[in-house]
């Protein structure tokens, strides 16, 4: 089941305590620049959690909780140190312990229902609602998966909204949330939620519509569309994690899937980089819409034509561009559409900076609001009218960056963009 611990703390002695990777920490820079919550600080750390030196308790999983798991500082790191991994085996060895604290115990057996149920914000009943205005197949090899990230945002995009507003105390949050799911109200504030479902939503269905312009016809599983798990592997519940990933699996073998495409590059990169660590024969090839738009206009060409100039920044997702390793294929599809001027900002591509999500906004929500803060400032710097991106959390987070920055530059999703500068 992925590394060894013994193996992470021996790769963990070649540390040269160079200190590249705090320079491109975003929740150190957010916490101000507090070591022990810095990729070197963890470390450390984790060298004493690991030799018996320090205790698991709730004031060391603050330490570890307080990373977004971006791999940053792996980038940097001329040891190819990556403290993403050393958080997420922290994590486990404090759940282990039964070390959190009563809230975050919570989100973690929240987080473990949800996933079982297929979505982690408990939205099971409406994930698949959004494609149904669509026709999808569903006797294909290659399968859509629309991820409940991107079907459920707008629970997500609730909570946060309502933590950072009225700051209610957690556990009245967490009760708060367990009551709606208890009594079945889910059907009701979805409708409630509409214009936040439409804006996370309506960029499936445009990849769908895309796809089909380009000849390629995916199925859909619906309603038995499984969650990838991804929040049990950051959250660091590995036990589960690992046999959720092979139920995945085998739902995936029994229906025949040999292909996924992703529009959420947080799935894609967990099933690209970590089920092949727990799922012993993992053969599902993995690839993200762009790829596959960037391949059809090399092969074939499209002519995409945005209706009005505009100068847009791409945004490269933590996940997409470190855990995917797709960094061309946007710039690629990007720079064929008419009209668009694409705009490079400091911090692109393997060396992007994170939004602030990864989980932190649920938690520390203080921190990861100002990540979205400074990501949005330089994000900005070139005056662009839109910010584009990819990943359900990094529209969020960059939402709230524009809001708290009083910016006019509006967000627009990378497949929204592609799907509106399609010739009719
Ligand atoms: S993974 Fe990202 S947030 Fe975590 S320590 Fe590394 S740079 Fe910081
Ligand atoms: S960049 Fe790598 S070697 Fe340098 S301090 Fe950080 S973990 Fe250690």
């Amino acid at each position: 089941m992925g590394k060894s611990l013994n193996d992470l703390a021996k790769k963990l002695q070649f540390c040269e305590h160079c200190g590249f990777c705090r320079s491109v920490c975003p929740f150190l820079e957010a916490s101000n620049m507090e070591e022990s919550v810095g990729p070197r600080g963890r470390k450390t750390l984790f060298l004493s959690l690991f030799e018996g030196k320090v205790q698991p308790t709730p004031r060391l999983a603050q330490k570890f909780y307080m990373c977004g798991v971006c791999r940053a500082c792996a980038v940097k790191c001329p040891q190819s140190i990556d403290i993403a991994e050393v958080s997420v085996h922290a994590r486990h060895i404090i759940i282990k312990a039964n070390a959190l604290n009563p809230f975050m115990r919570k989100v973690a057996n929240s987080l473990v229902k949800g996933v079982e149920d297929g979505d982690i914000f408990g939205a099971a009943a409406t994930k698949a609602k959004w494609a149904k205005n669509i026709t999808i197949p569903n006797d294909s090899g290659t399968v859509f998966f629309a991820s409940c990230m991107d079907t459920s945002m707008a629970y997500g995009e609730l909570l946060v909204d309502t933590l950072e507003n009225f700051g209610w105390a957690e556990n009245t949050l967490m009760f708060l949330s367990e009551l709606v799911q208890k009594l079945n109200i889910i059907k009701f504030l979805d409708t409630f939620l509409k214009r936040k479902n439409e804006f996370y939503r309506k960029s499936l269905v445009n990849t769908i519509n895309l796809l089909n312009k380009l000849n390629i016809r995916p199925s859909y599983l619906g309603n038995d569309e499984p969650c990838c798990g991804a929040a049990l592997h950051t959250y660091g519940l590995l036990d589960e994690f690992t046999e959720h990933a092979k139920k995945v699996y085998k739902i995936f073998k029994e229906k025949g899937i040999r292909r996924l495409i992703v529009h959420n590059p947080i799935c894609g990169g967990i099933f690209k980089t970590e089920y092949p660590s727990y799922v012993d024969g993992w053969d599902v090839e993995v690839k993200h819409v762009i790829e596959v738009v960037a391949e059809a206009i090399e092969n074939n060409g499209i002519e995409l034509q945005y209706p009005e100039p505009i100068k847009v920044v791409f945004h490269d997702p933590c996940y997409l561009a470190r855990f995917m390793g797709v960094v061309d294929e946007p710039r690629i599809v990007l720079k064929t559409i008419e009209n668009l001027e694409l705009i490079e900002p400091p911090h692109n591509k393997r060396e992007t900076k994170c939004c602030g999500g990864g989980g932190v906004e649920l938690i520390y929500r203080d921190v990861a609001i100002s990540a979205a803060i400074n990501r949005v400032s330089e994000l900005n710097t070139g005056n662009p009218d839109i910010i584009s991106s990819c990943c359900p959390v990094c529209a969020l987070m960059i939402k709230k960056g524009i809001k708290n920055l009083k910016l006019k530059v509006k967000y627009v999703d990378l497949i929204d963009l592609v799907n509106n500068s399609l010739n009719p």
